[in-house]
């Protein structure tokens, strides 16, 4: 079977065609600048010399679709011959509120309550179901299944989920912590289980997510029992323009001083600040890296402030759980970043993390990242959300 696999943004998408019979990536892809000047579509296939590139009007998301379907089925560049052997598409749904604690097949009713959740994620979901809307109407009769970033994080209890907040905010409005990047950490969590050869009903795991967004999560026999997101991705660790947790009374505080507005105050927290904020260099990792060797300070703080705070959540989790089998590194900083993995787990041999100079050396790379003795195993796994995308959307389009 082979399935096509949606990430819709409010201005771009990204595909990727997978064959199911044996999960290999057939051809990928992405398309930027969605209805504005300048669309372009970059489509890659094994054996292709460069990439594919289409440079047209897209108004929306249905003409980009429309040539994402034309490369996929192109006669040199595509992947399959007809559109028809497409037979069934993947879309990943950031938010799912309450309504979803697994994936679902997209019916009309169930986009009608991905909809009632788009409050909650006023710039993903709208983008999410344009792209369902999209594959619709040009693709009528392939089932469609949709993914949420939230839903394996459903499972956590009430006194991780809730706030210190009046409990109207709750029942009014769903304000409460929902967590994301689910289908990341339990992808993750269940690669660590297969990998240390144990069922991961058994394990007590802390996924470390580290990407722009970044997130970390409490997996206890398999299941999340707490995450760093919360009702919004800005919960939780410092990522790349995103402040994560602050004293709440900041954002009053700076809002009159700097005569900001609700929704200045968003972007201040959301767009500028990070350690793209504390250093004023970049949000990528790579750069403040370099500018710290080079002797910037504030990128060497701004380091050194994001791994204390990623150490104190392992700790939390940990003592969240009564224990901890194993540590996982995920996402473009988790799997790249060997110094950031070798100073998170620096003087941590208390709770008996001890990681492997030699071991670490590695990107990108599906390993043991700990020492033998290391009592609490700590692994470098590469992330497949699309795969995770991929399977339940055969598994509930049968
Ligand atoms: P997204 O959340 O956009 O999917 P990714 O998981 O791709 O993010 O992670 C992107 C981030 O990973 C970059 O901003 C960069 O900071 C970090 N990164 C990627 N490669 C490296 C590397 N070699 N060393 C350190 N950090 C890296």
């Amino acid at each position: 079977m082979k399935v096509l696999v949606l990430n819709c943004g409010s201005s771009s998408l990204k595909y990727q065609l997978i064959d199911m019979s044996n999960e290999s990536v057939l051809c990928k892809g992405l398309v930027e600048r969605i209805g504005i000047d300048g669309s372009v579509l970059k489509h890659e296939k094994d054996g292709l010399d460069g990439k594919h590139v289409v440079e047209v009007e897209m108004k929306d998301h249905k003409d980009a679709i429309k040539h994402v379907l034309e490369a996929v089925a192109h006669p040199e560049v595509g992947a399959v011959k007809e559109m028809s052997e497409i037979e069934a598409v993947g879309h990943r749904i950031v938010h799912g509120g309450e309504k979803f604690a697994s994936s679902a097949l997209l019916t009309d009713e169930v986009i009608e309550a991905i909809n009632e959740c788009v409050e909650l994620a006023p710039l993903h979901n709208p983008a999410n179901l344009m792209g369902v809307e999209a594959c619709k109407a040009i693709l009528p009769d392939v089932p469609q299944v949709g993914v949420f970033d939230t839903a394996f994080h459903q499972s956590m209890p009430k006194k991780a989920f809730i706030y210190g907040l009046p409990h109207e905010l709750y029942t009014k409005y769903g304000v409460r912590r929902y967590g994301f990047h689910g289908t990341s950490h339990l992808y993750v969590s269940q690669k660590a289980a297969e990998m240390l050869g144990k069922p991961v009903e058994e394990l007590k795991i802390v996924t470390c997510h580290l990407g722009n967004g970044a997130s970390l999560t409490a997996v206890d026999g398999g299941k999340s029992v707490d995450t760093s997101m919360g009702l919004t991705p800005l919960e939780g660790l410092i990522m790349g323009t995103r402040c994560g947790d602050i004293d709440p009374a900041i954002v009053p505080f700076v809002m009159k001083k700097e005569g900001l507005d609700a929704d200045g105050i968003d972007k201040l927290m959301n767009k500028q600040s990070g350690v793209y904020g504390m250093t004023g260099i970049s949000s990528d990792f790579r750069d403040i890296e370099d500018a710290a060797n080079n002797g910037d300070e504030k990128a060497q703080v701004a380091l050194d402030a994001y791994c204390h705070k990623v150490k104190k959540y392992i700790g939390s989790y940990v003592a969240a759980m009564n224990g901890v089998d194993a540590i996982v590194f995920t996402a473009g900083l988790g799997e790249n970043g060997i110094s950031m993995r070798e100073m998170i787990c620096k003087d941590m041999d208390f709770f008996g993390i001890k990681l492997d100079a030699e071991k670490n050396n590695v990107r990108g790379k599906e390993r043991v990242i700990s020492t033998d003795d290391s009592k609490v195993k700590v692994l470098l796994i590469p992330t497949n959300e699309e795969l995770m995308i991929a399977r339940d959307t055969v598994r509930l389009s049968k």
